[in-house]
């Protein structure tokens, strides 16, 4: 694994990533076909990095893009349902500027938050195969390593769960016995609080599963947690 000494090295050679044969071929897919919502943008259409705030204490870690959402806008949780309501919650509680984001030139600043993903290519029906989440595991070490000052970490949906708690385990950090997700799930591991919720995902939300309620006083226990480490 090569050690990078910077984000921004990172996130270099991870947007030129090309490991997953099926990921590869179908985000550059999408690109190409579109929505027809989108059919005169330019899809990003390659794997999308972290985005945030370098000193972030709160790290924040979803499933994966989404096929016409951040791998359209190269931006995490960028121009869907989803980054609706993760940047609502956020932007409520602190940790970012404004409500919303649409595109990568929209002025959102996420303060003391970094926002990442377990897997950072689109995956087909959302849902890549655990040999595509072990090969991708490798990136959400190096973010862990750079991101000096994490102290709390919100893992959204289950897949983002056992992704985090993997890759903690590999960086030297298990827990046993493994702790459950659920959404409000607290764990300790090693030097970080883990915090669980649901995914923010059309299936939970529209479902009533997930309210914005329930999102919001997952960050406000986040924030509530920083600075306690
Ligand atoms: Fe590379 Fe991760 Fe994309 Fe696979 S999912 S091609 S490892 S960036």
């Amino acid at each position: 694994m090569t050690r990078h000494r910077s984000l921004a090295t990172l996130e270099h050679d991870l947007t030129r990533c090309r490991a997953c044969p099926r990921l590869v071929e179908w985000r550059e897919q999408v690109a190409i076909g579109k929505r027809a919502a989108f059919a005169e943008q330019t899809y990003w259409g390659r794997p999308v990095p972290g985005f945030g705030d370098p000193q972030a204490r709160l790290l924040i870690t979803g499933l994966a893009p989404g096929a016409h959402g951040a791998n359209r806008t190269g931006r995490m949780f960028t121009g869907d349902r989803s980054g609706e309501w993760l940047y609502r919650a956020l932007h409520q509680t602190g940790f970012a500027n404004q409500p919303s984001s649409i595109e990568r030139d929209d002025g959102l600043q996420v303060r003391d938050a970094w926002v990442t993903s377990v897997v950072h290519c689109a995956p087909p029906d959302n849902k890549p195969t655990p040999l595509e989440r072990d090969t991708c595991r490798h990136w959400l070490h190096e973010e862990l390593r750079l991101l000096a000052n994490v102290e709390v970490i919100v893992a959204l949906g289950g897949f983002g769960w056992d992704g985090l708690l993997q890759a903690l385990a590999e960086l030297g950090h298990a827990t046993k016995p493994k702790p459950r997700f659920g959404h409000g799930a607290q764990a300790r591991v090693g030097p970080f609080h883990v915090l669980g919720s649901y995914h923010p995902s059309q299936q939970n939300t529209f479902t009533g599963r997930l309210t914005e309620s329930m999102l919001r006083a997952v960050f406000e226990r986040a924030r509530g947690l920083l600075g306690s480490a």
